[in-house]
């Protein structure tokens, strides 16, 4: 097996690579439903031969996504009731998401936009990003623009500096944040010029990396991120809880403790979404808050992230949990103990 140069995009492509079993071709059908793409990095990342290995699980296509359960929807998060032009989601009164691009340079096994995103899905045309452009400099409430997509970090230095200078002219935007995986997925090419073309003079821009499993922040990932916030941009942290990836305690606390060490603030632990074939990567809301718990209690409050869940239909994303107050004037520790405590500090 050698490290391959190229992205790997075919079922044929991972069999060569040493990623899937030769005999396996019932995966083409996986393959023909959802994109597939694993970057050089990504497929340097994966061990060989461990079926189990959470890089794999993450981004080799499996025949469990074939799978469709009822309570899953091509629109898990209701992007499209809440998208009042081609490119927007408008969710929120003070934020937009504006998709840029529907590519990445990885596809991810469990993503909540699968059925929107993959290679040769349209691009934001430029008369459609003007049409974006102009509504939002019509709404004065609109303070930050959300670049997403696919991954904006796809595009070269030059398209993102235009895109970015241009909503960086709408007097009431402040802030431009950039959610990403090209960090991890190709580190490489967060250059000097693609980190310049994120900032713009009187505006402050954020970017979102988007990780799951403390293996994917190594060395090459920890400069890309370095390059980014030295340069002045903060980074915040979004990850998906997934079983068989990092739903055990020691791999988030590692996975959040790698963040932290590389100045990335962990800011959302997903809920995963109920997109089409993702049903093994699910686990119960109760399990997630035990988790949730668990990690609360053995690292620094740099490290924890909020539990988040996006109702589906298009309701808006809510934290859930854990709860410490347990009723009756009781508040519970830490370590699990509960203590007497009412808000005028008086003990009951
Ligand atoms: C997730 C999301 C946002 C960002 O939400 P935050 O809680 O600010 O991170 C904004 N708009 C839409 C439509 C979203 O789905
Ligand atoms: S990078 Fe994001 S949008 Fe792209 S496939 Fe992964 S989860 Fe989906």
């Amino acid at each position: 097996m050698t490290t391959p140069r190229r992205t790997l995009r075919s079922i044929g492509e991972l069999q060569r690579a040493g990623l899937v079993p030769r005999e396996d071709g019932a995966l083409e059908a996986v393959a023909a439903r959802y994109a597939v793409a694993l970057t050089p990095a990504v497929a340097a990342m994966i061990a060989r031969g461990d079926a189990r290995d959470p890089i794999a699980r993450q981004f080799v296509p499996d025949l469990a996504e074939l799978t469709t359960t009822p309570e899953e929807r091509a629109d898990p998060i209701g992007d499209l009731v809440h998208s009042p032009l081609e490119g927007l989601v408008h969710r929120y009164e003070d934020r937009v998401l504006l998709k840029l691009v529907n590519v990445c340079a990885v596809y991810c096994r469990f993503c909540f936009r699968r059925e929107m995103v993959g290679p040769g899905k349209d691009t934001l045309s430029p008369a459609a990003f003007d049409a974006a452009l102009a509504y939002i400099g019509a709404d004065p409430k609109i303070w930050e623009v959300i670049l997403t997509g696919g991954d904006p970090l796809v595009l070269s230095a030059r398209r993102l500096r235009q895109a970015v200078r241009r909503i960086a002219e709408i007097e009431h935007v402040k802030i431009i944040r950039v959610h990403t995986r090209l960090p991890v997925a190709a580190p490489e090419r967060v250059t000097g010029a693609l980190v310049r073309a994120l900032k713009t003079p009187g505006k402050t821009t954020y970017v979102a990396l988007h990780a799951n499993h403390p293996r994917e922040l190594n060395d090459a990932a920890r400069a890309a991120c370095a390059r980014i916030v030295d340069a002045g941009i903060p980074m915040i942290s979004q990850s998906v809880l997934l079983r068989g990836v990092n739903d055990d305690v020691e791999t988030l606390a590692e996975l959040m403790r790698a963040f932290v060490e590389c100045r990335v603030k962990p800011y959302y632990l997903h809920h995963p979404d109920l997109a089409p074939g993702t049903s093994h990567f699910r686990l119960p809301i109760e399990e997630g808050q035990a988790l949730m718990r668990a990690l609360a209690a053995r690292v620094s409050g740099l490290c924890q992230p909020a539990y988040m869940l996006d109702i589906p239909g298009g309701h808006g994303k809510v934290p859930i949990g854990p709860n410490y107050l347990a009723g009756d004037g009781r508040i519970v520790d830490h370590r699990g103990t509960s203590h007497a405590y009412t808000s005028d500090g008086r003990t009951p």
